[in-house]
């Protein structure tokens, strides 16, 4: 069994990273940087990522009838609310966060992605009818609500038979069951709580104001255009093709793009095997790591 569609790829997160970036620096009035950042984060591998799983979501069955799974049932015996509701959605968001609950990225709503092709449209362009000629960035982060059991097969539009998910785990699951697609059901896994606030930040600020339709976590992270940089030390983790990776931790993986203000070298601590990495900490926060918790002692 598989966790999701597709695992991530890194350009999803270092996409993530650049949009979060470039909405610190719109915060702080540098609308410049914040253009560069978000055409930056419009990468077109993304959609070759993307592509194969999310347009022919046929090619992702595994088995077409397996066994004890599921089956469509009549129209007149589905649930006679199709769709979700606002209350659903804030539900969903406060229990799972803005982070797929299938393959993990993090995600952002269609109200900030709005906000952001409103306030850059050059770099941020977005064309409803054709995925192609869509913010690759925004696209692969694009908050969804998935119906675990298909909606099809009896799965009522409700909090306990729906997820957050992202494009390609809603769109590349389409109207097929978990066993059909190989997959774990989400909602075994316990949900793991990162500190981000899906950008919903620029929401507040936003001239003339959006309406905030979904609440921001708590403890959602602060706008601090000072970066301090900390030195932290990653267990286990190792350093590959411009890269740092960690093992897994609370179940995860995380990856951090190395360049001139986030550097790692290989190190051992009393004993442990791993890697020095010096960045800001907002860097960690992002990916649900404690500063404090990896504070490099030498
Ligand atoms: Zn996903």
């Amino acid at each position: 069994m598989r966790l999701s569609i597709k695992e991530p790829v890194p350009q999803l997160f270092e996409a993530w990273e650049l949009l979060s970036q470039a909405a610190d620096a719109h915060l702080s009035g540098e609308l410049k940087s914040a253009e560069a950042l978000i055409h930056e984060a419009n990468n077109p591998a993304l959609w070759a990522w993307l592509y194969p799983e999310w347009e022919k979501c046929h090619l992702n069955v595994i088995d077409k009838l397996p066994h004890g799974d599921t089956t469509p049932v009549p129209k007149s015996e589905r649930d006679t609310k199709r769709f979700l509701t606002s209350s659903d959605k804030v539900a969903l968001l406060k229990r799972d966060g803005y982070r797929c609950r299938y393959c993990g990225c993090p995600v952002i709503s269609p109200e900030v992605r709005k906000l952001i092709c409103r306030l850059y449209p050059a770099a941020a362009p977005w064309d409803e009818n054709s995925p192609t000629n869509r913010h690759m960035g925004l696209q692969a982060l694009w908050l969804q609500f998935d119906h675990v059991v298909p909606y099809s097969h009896g799965g009522c539009s409700d909090v306990q038979n729906s997820v957050v998910s992202c494009a390609l785990c809603n769109f590349g699951k389409d109207k097929y069951t978990l066993l059909q697609l190989g997959l774990e059901d989400p909602r075994l896994r316990e949900v793991v709580q990162v500190n981000w606030d899906g950008l919903n930040r620029l929401l507040a600020v936003a001239t003339p104001p959006t309406k905030l339709k979904f609440p921001t976590p708590t403890g959602s992270l602060t706008v601090n255009p000072v970066r301090p940089i900390g030195t932290y030390f990653i267990p286990g983790a190792h350093i590959s093709a411009g890269y740092l990776f960690t093992p897994p931790i609370a179940g995860k993986e995380r990856w951090f793009k190395l360049g001139p203000e986030v550097e790692a070298t290989q190190a051992d601590r009393r004993g442990a095997v791993g890697c020095v990495l010096k960045c800001a900490p907002n860097l960690l926060i992002r990916r649900g790591l404690s500063p404090d918790q990896f504070a490099d002692v030498p």
